[in-house]
């Protein structure tokens, strides 16, 4: 007899905090939260108290939960095919690549299962670039503050020792510039660069823009020195900032060689991806990469279904960003210690003058989740969705735990 149906009365948030301590590794610091489910911007606990959800699965659930058009697709999808391998074809991955090309500009679409795998996708055509020119190019320029991803070559190029420390030594050739220090990057970029990493709005080092100066001179040093241009778009891609990619927001638009994707972009379906133009596909042949569940037919389906819905939602995104900065910029004023409020679309960060985890737990007890990042940054990833009501809630609920 299958336990679950059975056992489900006797589950309880404890219950399933403990079991959850006892087994699973203890990686995380988790909220004490047991979600149970979704209808969506809102969410629900086990014990059935709602929350609104502002951060929404680290920006990958972008519409929320329970879509009709996703739970659909996955549905049908579901009960036809998952999963071939790529050793066949399906019938998703050519239209979602050639979607992706046109709404990025790029040419070529590799797919993978997250983020950090796009980062090492990107890393081996950096490195295979840098190897048909010489031995001695490998080097890989990145910033201060970013953020990759976990695995150890996302590792190695991670500008933040607290996620590497414990690992080194990590990967050779990495070198790390302070962003927006254009003397820095020209002294860091030489012949033996392959490539230079950026992430066009910083996500885990605080919701923090780059410039369009400082990216245009990233292009110009990659083009004189033959190195690729990596943008990382894992978090402030696909629509977030009311634009397909953030680097969209640069005028005129800087262009990456590469681009990672892969939060949003299936609706939570695990789907990495990895954009380039040809020269950049040029040092991947066949046989030198390629990922098992990498495509599949679910996680591509569920993603074109996205694409057509997120043509739709952009000017939204944009208008209620610029609603939603613009009540917290209000709030702001009646707090002493909110230093600034800062962000693209619906990608917002709320620096404080102080740890923001307090602000953080008041928040989630007034049904309202969101995150803390760098310390002092509340960062706001609500699902594309949302309309002024909803920040009109959650910035009476943030007004009360900031008070
Ligand atoms: C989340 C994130 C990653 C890593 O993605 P995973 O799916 O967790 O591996 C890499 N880069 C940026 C900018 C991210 O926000």
């Amino acid at each position: 007899m299958p336990a679950f149906p059975a056992a489900a009365d006797a589950i309880t948030a404890q219950s399933v905090i403990d079991l959850e301590k006892r087994y699973v590794l203890q990686n995380y610091g988790r909220y004490p939260l047991v979600l149970h489910r979704g209808d969506g911007p809102y969410m629900w606990d086990l014990d059935g108290k709602r929350y609104l959800d502002f951060i929404a699965g680290i920006g990958v659930n972008a519409l929320g939960q329970n879509h009709p058009r996703i739970v659909a697709a996955i549905q049908e999808q579901a009960a036809r095919l998952i999963h071939t391998s790529n050793l066949f074809y399906n019938e998703f991955q050519g239209p979602l690549a050639e979607r992706i090309a046109q709404v990025s500009g790029l040419d070529r679409v590799f797919f993978c299962n997250s983020g950090t795998e796009a980062t090492e996708g990107s890393l081996k055509m950096i490195k295979a670039h840098g190897r048909d020119v010489s031995p001695d190019k490998y080097e890989i320029v990145s910033l201060e503050n970013s953020f990759h991803g976990r695995t150890l070559g996302a590792l190695a190029i991670t500008g933040q020792p607290k996620y590497r420390k414990d690992f080194e030594p990590l990967m050779p050739g990495a070198r790390f510039v302070p962003a927006e220090d254009i003397a820095a990057l020209e002294a860091a970029v030489n012949e033996r660069t392959a490539g230079i990493f950026i992430e066009w709005i910083q996500g885990e080092g605080g919701v923090v823009p780059l410039s369009d100066e400082y990216c245009r001179r990233a292009r110009e040093l990659a083009d004189k020195h033959n190195a690729l241009l990596c943008f990382d778009e894992i978090q402030c891609g696909v629509g977030r900032t009311g634009t397909y990619f953030a680097y969209q927001l640069s005028q005129p638009v800087v262009m990456p060689d590469i681009m990672t994707a892969a939060k949003p972009v299936a609706c939570g379906i695990p789907l990495g991806v990895l954009a380039c133009n040809e020269r950049a596909a040029k040092a991947i042949r066949p046989g030198m990469h390629g990922s098992t569940f990498g495509g599949n037919a679910l996680a591509t389906r569920v993603a074109l279904e996205f694409f057509d819905i997120l043509e739709e939602l952009l000017p939204s995104i944009t208008r209620v960003g610029e609603y939603f900065r613009s009540e917290l910029r209000a709030m702001g004023q009646q707090f002493d210690f909110v230093k600034e409020v800062r962000g693209y679309g619906l990608m917002i960060g709320v620096e404080l003058t102080k740890p923001g985890n307090d602000i953080v737990t008041r928040a989630r007890e007034g049904g309202l989740l969101l995150n803390c990042t760098h310390e002092t940054v509340l960062r706001f990833l609500p699902p594309y969705i949302i309309t002024e009501q909803h920040v009109d809630e959650a910035v009476g609920i943030l007004r009360k735990a900031m008070a």
